[in-house]
């Protein structure tokens, strides 16, 4: 399975091309540059955006779901996501950047209604990608990670990367997002594909003992 990266504002999407499939991790902030410079992407890799099986929507924060509703509404996309993301709560900040981002993010507020339910332990080999959905409350009530066979985690907002690996800053329940990150550091993790920053190495994070 190939594995792309694509910044578009301050937040990742994830191309995944299996055989013969392509799945989307999470979709940008929609409006018409974002999607335009979404579907450029596709087109690049030979995908057109009818060919995608699904987008999975790591949590319902505009920044991750502003797209998918286009291709929704353009394509007929399927959109999984979990339902308790229906409606999302305000962010917190944790720490002092913590608090100024959670000051900052005044469209952080949002939700998505799903098409496919992400529940804990759905496979998704039916769209062509060997891996399964983990249910990781905290950043949001609905947050997911997909982690596939291989060791890749998409984590969504559990952790993120700015100047180096973290749990995330911004929760709406610090409590659950903690627990979430301790239930990770049980599983077989290799790579960390986070909503925000660079891909990293799960022993980064592991070998910082204040986490
Ligand atoms: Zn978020």
């Amino acid at each position: 399975m190939d594995i792309k990266r694509i910044k578009i504002g301050s937040s990742n999407i994830y191309i995944l091309q299996g055989n013969g499939s392509s799945v989307l991790i999470d979709s940008g902030g929609g409006g018409e540059r974002k999607n335009k410079k979404l579907i450029r992407s596709l087109n690049k890799r030979g995908i057109s955006p009818e060919d995608l099986k699904v987008i999975i929507i790591t949590h319902a924060h505009k920044n991750q779901m502003g797209g998918a509703l286009f291709f929704r509404r353009a394509y007929g996309t399927k959109i999984i996501a979990d339902e308790k993301d229906s409606m999302t709560a305000k962010i917190k900040g944790r720490g002092i950047f913590g608090k100024i981002r959670a000051a900052l993010a005044k469209n952080e507020k949002a939700g998505i209604i799903s098409d496919i339910h992400a529940t804990e332990g759905l496979r998704l080999a039916q769209f062509g990608i060997q891996a399964t959905i983990l249910s990781l409350p905290g950043h949001t009530c609905g947050s997911i990670g997909v982690l596939t066979d291989d060791g890749n985690l998409f984590c969504g907002g559990v952790m993120e990367n700015f100047i180096f690996p973290s749990p995330s800053k911004l929760a709406q329940d610090f409590v659950l997002l903690n627990k979430s990150f301790i239930r990770l550091k049980m599983l077989p993790i290799k790579m960390v594909y986070p909503s925000n920053g660079r891909p990293f190495k799960f022993k980064r994070i592991l070998k910082n003992k204040s986490y």
